[in-house]
């Protein structure tokens, strides 16, 4: 029962956010609710959720980050690394990228936030 109760909180935890939290950040708001678990528990969770298709992990700048099942792209800020959600489709499910059947897919779009648009316009610092 106790790992049912560590498991429900995890994905409870990814299910509410929009950060694309890291195991750490997982860890550290789970111990509010569960002040004695281990960020050993908090990684086994995440792998077990990750392999039975309950949340997603996405490797950003070389740092596993956890996410929502639902299908959605990412916009990528270069200048502040802030991840936002895209829920726009892009291709349907059956599309064909040339021979191949497109299944699944995730877009990582890359370029400035709207926060740190407005301060390369009012610094008038040139985009990369
Ligand atoms: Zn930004
Ligand atoms: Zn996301």
């Amino acid at each position: 029962m106790r790992n049912t109760r560590q498991k429900n909180l995890i994905l409870s935890i990814i299910n509410e956010s929009n950060e694309h939290l890291s195991a750490y950040q997982i860890y550290e708001l789970s111990k509010k609710t569960i002040p004695n678990i281990s960020l050993g528990t908090v990684y086994r969770n995440l792998s077990q959720l990750v392999d039975n298709g309950m949340i997603r992990k996405l490797i950003i700048d070389g740092v596993d980050r956890f996410d929502k099942k639902n299908r959605h792209s990412h916009f990528i800020c270069d200048k502040c690394g802030s991840v936002i959600d895209v829920f726009e489709n892009y291709f349907e499910d059956t599309d064909y990228i040339g021979d191949n059947l497109v299944m699944d897919y995730e877009i990582n779009f890359k370029g400035f936030c709207q926060k740190c648009l407005k301060e390369e316009k009012k610094y008038g610092i040139k985009g990369k």
